[in-house]
């Protein structure tokens, strides 16, 4: 049959039909591991009990009513990620990509309110951000980006993990007026910059009046064992963007915002039609319940050293594996071969992994995995890592 979907991606040879926790049923009745979570959105794992009553209770009072009136779930869920986070106030979007929009504008209007007419924005280099224009031009790949020049202009790239580049480039650029930095990079290859880096970057942006804006789409919400992985650094970013688990699936983004940050934005310069409507803040609003419930924030703390040490354990003695880095439940084992085949072969075997960066496999288990599932994980991935690692 042909497909009428555009061509967009590059699809596994698999349909699911239904998921438990972090297993997935395939519509032959395969059942797989899920090691992915939907790129880090499924963190409470699949069709968990309290986001699903949330939703089937919202949806049967109203689902939208739009921005033009009060929404008292979007007030409460603003209220508890402020608490949580330390920020002061949630522009609420769809996407991650649309978080990052209205950080991008944010900035832009900081510098424009310091009579900055060109103002600059700092990015890094593997950096990813999303796929609107200003979102692709800020990204640090050149894949994301061929073919759709021109790219929106205003942006400066330096090295990740570089805090001398990135002090060079704040003296070369007058106009700059923020850095826009994921404390981990996932899409490009699960990079853990030094453990002072976002502090060295905060003193920075401190010194030279720039806000300080992390894109915590990926890492937030409990991945990488802390709410958000700046408060593993106890520092507070001016900015922060969130999406992917803050709904378990059901499709929301925030961008939060901190003293001068959360005062620039007025009554009509950003907007969204469905932007925080009830339907997906009564989803966020039951995962932050459940988190706090079931602890599972200090859970994906000792869950991830648990499979990083069984891991270790496991391929020590493969000269083909590079490194093994892990924060949290965000894991990437860097290989010395381009793995993509492994993505196939751990299909073949149940089990699903994502490779990213083309040689750094990358686990982001939903944060409810359990010990035997941990077990299963690793044996099934370090014996396929070993079969395909050639001998040297
Ligand atoms: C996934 C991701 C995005 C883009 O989010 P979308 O919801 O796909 O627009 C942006 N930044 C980071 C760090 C991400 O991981």
């Amino acid at each position: 049959m042909t497909s009428h979907i555009m061509p967009t991606y590059g699809r596994l040879p698999v349909t699911f039909s239904y998921g438990k926790g972090a297993w997935l049923w395939d519509e032959n009745n395969k059942r797989y591991l899920d090691a992915v979570s939907g790129i880090a959105v499924c963190n409470l794992g699949h069709a968990h009990r309290a986001v699903a009553k949330a939703i089937s209770k919202q949806s049967k009072t109203l689902l939208h009513t739009s921005n033009l009136y009060h929404i008292a779930a979007q007030e409460q869920l603003a209220t508890e990620l402020t608490a949580k986070s330390g920020m002061d106030n949630v522009f609420f979007s769809n996407s991650g990509a649309e978080a990052n929009e209205a950080a991008i504008k944010l900035a832009r209007y900081y510098g424009h309110q310091r009579g900055i007419k060109k103002p600059e924005i700092i990015v890094m280099e593997k950096s990813f951000h999303g796929r609107t224009l200003a979102t692709l031009s800020a990204t640090g790949n050149p894949k994301v980006q061929k073919g759709f020049e021109p790219l929106v202009s205003g942006f400066i790239r330096v090295p990740f993990n570089n805090i001398a580049a990135l002090e060079q480039a704040i003296h070369a650029h007058k106009n700059c007026v923020a850095v826009l930095v994921e404390p981990i990079q996932g899409e490009g290859g699960v990079n853990i910059p030094a453990a002072d880096y976002l502090n060295k970057i905060r003193a920075l942006c401190d010194q030279h009046q720039l806000l300080m804006m992390l894109d915590e789409i990926q890492t937030g919400i409990g991945r990488t064992g802390k709410f958000l992985a700046f408060q593993h650094n106890e520092i507070l970013p001016d900015v922060c963007t969130l999406a992917k688990a803050l709904g378990n699936g059901v499709p929301i983004g925030a961008c939060l915002a901190r003293g001068e940050a959360a005062q620039l934005f007025s009554a009509g310069m950003h907007g969204s039609t469905f932007g925080g409507n009830p339907l997906a803040c009564s989803a966020a609003l039951a995962v932050l319940k459940t988190l706090d419930e079931k602890d599972l924030v200090n859970r994906a703390h000792l869950k991830g050293q648990q499979i990083a040490h069984a891991f270790t354990q496991a391929l020590k003695d493969n000269p083909q594996v590079i490194d093994i880095r892990q924060k949290g439940l965000m894991i990437g084992i860097e290989l010395a071969f381009p793995c993509a085949v492994l993505v196939t072969a751990a299909l073949a075997q149940g089990l699903l992994i994502n490779v990213t960066n083309e040689k750094v496999i990358r686990l982001l288990p939903p944060l409810i995995i359990k010990n035997q599932q941990i077990d299963f994980l690793v044996h099934t991935l370090s014996i396929l890592i070993q079969e395909h690692s050639q001998p040297m």
